[in-house]
């Protein structure tokens, strides 16, 4: 089996061909998969899917992009879902300053309220961070955030940061930008980032690795993904796919197998 931690299969990209695409990956052994919230909407969609699907779970969080129009209702209504056994993280959350939409001020706070819900549900989380690096760690050390788990999610800084993420027990999520021949920086951090903490992701429909770069991705693609870092790293397929698998399994404490 290949545990898939990242994927949006609530998106519109799906409409047309999702339950036959979830189906096949079943049959395929990519199993389970983490359906990732991005905003209230897709939380109940991914949630809805989590119910229907048996190898199907979700996480929910609002995206920092999406974190414009967040309440205090917003952030009660997502506590409530975090009893949900289908439920296995909060995410994805953090800071995006590619976009710098909404105000940094206001994706900060709703990073701390969403990390702080981490905390009181005992849920780890799911952390989106693009050209944010040091306020993202500013506030993922934290005292009061310490004890956190998760993945740091499509990860594109340095080694550097990589290195510190590890120390600090958290995952770093690999995916198709593994395979892309621009990819040096996350080869770098890929091969210097022991096996223990890394998984594996596609952020579908986005980002498919190659030779599918630029089309729909899926979490059919996934053996490219192990394939690459395999080839990095010296070691063989199997050993990446299972020390990803139970990397993940342990984190969000689901198996395929039961
Ligand atoms: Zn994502």
């Amino acid at each position: 089996m290949i545990f898939e931690t990242h994927a949006h299969y609530d998106d519109d990209a799906f409409d047309n061909d999702r339950d036959e695409i979830l189906r096949l990956l079943n049959e395929k052994g990519i199993a389970p998969i983490v359906d990732i919230g991005a905003s209230v909407a897709s939380t109940k969609a991914a949630v809805s899917l989590a119910h229907k699907y048996a190898q199907v779970y979700a996480a929910a969080g609002v995206h920092p992009s999406d974190s414009g129009d967040l309440t205090d209702k917003d952030i009660d209504w997502l506590k409530g879902l975090c009893d949900d056994p289908k439920v296995v993280a909060i995410g994805e959350i953090g800071l995006d300053y590619h976009y710098d939409e909404p105000d940094r001020e206001v994706q900060k706070k709703w990073f701390v309220r969403q990390l702080e819900l981490a905390v009181e549900t005992g849920l780890p989380i799911v952390v989106h961070s693009r050209d944010a690096a040091a306020d993202t760690y500013k506030i993922l050390s934290r005292d009061e955030f310490r004890g956190l788990k998760g993945i740091i999610h499509c990860f594109s800084y340095s080694a550097e940061f990589a290195e510190k993420y590890v120390k600090m027990g958290y995952l770093i999520g690999v995916g198709g930008v593994v395979t892309f021949k621009n990819g040096r920086k996350l080869h770098e951090v890929v091969r210097q980032t022991p096996l223990e903490n890394i998984v594996v992701e596609t952020d579908c429909p986005y980002l498919a690795p190659e030779p599918y770069r630029g089309r729909r991705n899926s979490s059919a693609y996934l053996p490219y993904i192990i394939e690459r870092i395999a080839s990095i790293k010296g070691s063989s397929y199997e050993e990446v796919r299972q020390a990803t698998y139970e990397n993940a399994a342990l984190l969000y404490g689901v198996r395929a197998d039961g």
